[in-house]
């Protein structure tokens, strides 16, 4: 094989060394050379103007100012630490400011130095200022002038510290893309491909989305990468189902025994409703026909996915069979244990939660047990796809809320037993269908499109921050009968300082709102230690506590029936299918339930449509459409984070014709050559071996 120069790793790059490499991979994953030739601006910018600072007003966004640091002013100490560098264009003064990297910038700016500086300026007190700009002396750009298409990267603060901005993205970028000789970007694409629809070779794509020539230009190498990333996503997606379909011998579950029937008969709590009966079946179908099950089950929250899964496990049991259920979170482990255990009382399964905290000798005579056969359903997180997690035979694989997991963590399960176990894949997210075949090619898909009878839809009201009052009155009535409350605040990172400061004031304000002993508050959120989650949760699910204060960690799946209200806070930050979720935390009971969506005035368009979405449906489908609309699919979900998705440059809804296309011709070449052993197809087959060879994240396109 040939040497490949995209796997170099990125510290390797001239400009990069070893403290930019490690910033590069932490903040945006680029590990490789490849990496960053993936790492496609997401739109671009006319940079041949410069802004003058005279003409700068509130009213003006971004601007690219040329001038000169005539001098720089450390003050305040710690958190209070700041650097303001004074900056002059000839036609006024701006001032530069850093709270963060201090030092750095101090060492590396120097007065009296030309630069380019780019960046939204704010007024204060009658003078501008522009914190952490883009900046690069002007020395520099003139050896590579921006031009009217100026590619914009996405970077991070501590990248644009290190001035990896988008400009030193950029520049990153032309270096390597020197550096790159056509060899090393070779066509892979079929020859009749290129011609049918016109595409240029991908040398000259890779090199013109960076530094696009002219609009035209730019067109026709983004159409060729999109087709390109949709056609070996299309490709893998395909194959492996191919491959399961061949490969894919099953056990056959014969027997409907004394675990199904008794469940059935004396243990289940309530009637099944119709669609559950109906996925009950298709599951049961699958698990006789001798092929290996792949069952994406979808259902909204609330429509009762897990005992659907109960019984599948059941079955398993029934034909001498171990099973095992992973969840994302820990929290929606032990609820999962907590409720099959109850809802299995009695019937002699054994149930085991197994997840990080479970160690020492507690651990290792799980695992053996495990090893012994003598669990029949093993819950627990992604702990479960550990190596030293080894079963006697595992017959059933149940993956909850898919979304969370990869591809390649579906895989690891599949390898714990030859032949691979049986795998159902439950997800709450509703997929539309034409996506769930994209997404999920390589899977049968279920539906549970009806809840279990009695539910009442959620009220759901919009208000701003400013009737918060209103809001705790409307608590306070609910609470008097009887009900319990949910307050979610978003905490996108669990690391966020701001958005935990947030979430600790909003705890105190409802403290002083819900005074003990009259009222009791719990809270909940990621960085607090496990036990003392699970002993506020418990005390919240026994219905000591009132209020749930918490972050989204209580997004998947927690079941508490009697809380009837659910507050979410700045609710503009959420996506829709996030909303949906926590709504759908609610509204389990017989009561009427209610939703308050809390932000404040000023919300852009978007914002708007969502929070109108979530007050006038509760059709998971509507909103999951509203949301592709809205945000396009890359997004769905978490998907892209995830990596069960990772497109870098294609939209699945933007692009919908270029993936149908891409979708088109990749059945057809899998029916003319699915091993690619024509000649023309060779350079294709080299580069999916080698992207499997090499390990790398499913759905990659170099
Ligand atoms: P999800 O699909 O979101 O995982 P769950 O499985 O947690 O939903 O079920 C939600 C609630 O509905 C649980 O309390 C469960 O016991 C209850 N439930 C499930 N199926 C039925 C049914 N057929 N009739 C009544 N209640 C049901
Ligand atoms: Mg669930």
């Amino acid at each position: 094989m040939q040497y490949d120069l995209l796997a170099s790793p990125i510290e390797y790059l001239k400009g990069v060394g070893p403290a930019k490499a490690v910033l590069l991979k932490e903040e945006l994953g680029i590990f490789t050379f490849g990496d960053l030739l993936l790492h496609f601006p997401f739109r671009y910018e006319d940079r041949t103007t410069f802004y003058q600072v005279k003409d700068i007003s509130q009213l003006t966004q971004t601007v690219q100012l040329r001038g000169v640091i005539e001098e720089m002013h450390e003050s305040g100490e710690g958190r209070k630490r700041r650097l303001v560098a004074y900056f002059n264009d000839g036609t006024g003064v701006v001032q530069l400011i850093w709270f963060q990297g201090v030092s750095w910038v101090r060492n590396t700016l120097k007065t009296g130095c030309e630069y380019i500086v780019f960046g939204k300026p704010q007024v204060f007190k009658q003078t501008y200022s522009i914190a952490h700009p883009e900046i690069s002396p002007l020395e520099e750009e003139e050896k590579t002038p921006a031009g009217k298409l100026q590619p914009v990267y996405s970077s991070t603060d501590k990248l644009r510290l290190r001035f990896l901005d988008s400009r030193g993205i950029n520049r990153l970028l032309r270096q390597l893309l020197e550096q790159i000789q056509p060899a090393d970007l070779p066509e892979i694409l079929p020859p009749e491909l290129l011609l049918k629809y016109k595409l240029i070779s991908r040398n000259q794509a890779f090199r013109e989305v960076h530094f696009p020539p002219g609009e035209a230009a730019l067109l026709k190498a983004t159409n060729r990468l999109k087709f390109e990333e949709f056609f070996l996503l299309q490709w893998e997606i395909l194959r492996n189902k191919q491959y399961a379909k061949q490969q894919g011998a099953g056990f056959i579950f014969k027997n409907l025994g004394d675990f199904f029937h008794g469940f059935y008969q004396d243990h289940l709590p309530f009637e099944l409703t119709g669609a559950q009966k109906r996925v009950v079946r298709e599951i049961r179908n699958d698990l006789l026909s001798g092929k290996q099950m792949n069952r994406l089950l979808q259902g909204d929250v609330g429509s009762g996915k897990t005992v659907v899964a109960l019984l599948a496990a059941l079955m398993a049991a029934d034909n001498g069979f171990q099973s095992c259920l992973m969840a994302p979170t820990e929290i929606l482990a032990q609820q999962h244990y907590r409720t099959l255990k109850e809802l299995a009382e009695g019937l002699g399964l054994r149930m085991e939660l197994l997840t990080g905290n479970v160690k020492g000798k507690e651990r290792k005579k799980m695992l053996e047990d495990l090893y012994q056969g003598h669990i029949h359903l093993l819950i627990g997180t992604h702990a479960l796809i550990e190596d030293e997690v080894r079963f006697r035979n595992l017959g059933l694989a149940v993956i909850d809320e898919q979304h969370r997991f990869g591809v390649e963590q579906r895989a690891r399960l599949w390898r714990k037993n030859t032949p691979a176990p049986h795998v159902l894949v439950m997800t709450a997210t509703p997929i539309p269908r034409t996506l769930a075949m994209t997404l999920y090619g390589d899977l049968d898909v279920s539906v549970i499109d009806e809840l279990p009878p009695g539910r009442k839809p959620v009220q759901t009201f919009h208000r701003s921050d400013a009737a918060r009052l209103a809001v705790f009155g409307f608590m306070k009535k609910q609470i008097a009968e009887g009900r319990q409350i949910y307050v979610v605040y978003p905490l996108i990172e669990e690391s966020e300082k701001s958005d935990l400061k947030n979430l600790m004031e909003g705890y105190d304000a409802i403290v002083r709102a819900f005074p003990m002993p009259e009222y009791q508050v719990s809270i909940v959120h990621g960085r607090m230690k496990n036990t003392d989650k699970e002993y506020e949760m418990k005390r919240f699910v026994d219905g000591i506590t009132n209020i749930m204060v918490a972050t989204t960690v209580i997004e998947v799946g927690v079941n508490v029936p009697n809380a009837s209200v659910m507050v979410i806070e700045s609710a503009e930050r959420f996506g829709l299918s996030q909303l949906h979720q926590l709504r759908g935390r609610v509204g389990r009971g017989a009561d009427q339930s209610y939703c308050i969506l809390m932000s404040g005035d000023k919300l852009t368009r978007e914002a708007k449509k969502r929070m109108h979405t979530m007050c006038t449906t509760q059709d998971g489908f509507e909103i999951a459409e509203v949301d592709l609309e809205l945000r396009g699919p890359g997004d769905l979900a978490g998907t892209q984070q995830s990596g069960v998705l990772s497109l870098h440059i294609a939209s699945l809804s933007k692009d919908r014709r270029i993936l149908e296309a891409a979708r088109e011709e990749a059945l057809q070449l899998m029916e003319r050559d699915f091993t690619l052993s024509q000649p023309a197809h060779q350079a294709l087959r080299d580069f999916v071996n080698r992207k499997h060879g090499a390990g790398q994240q499913w759905g990659r396109i170099s």
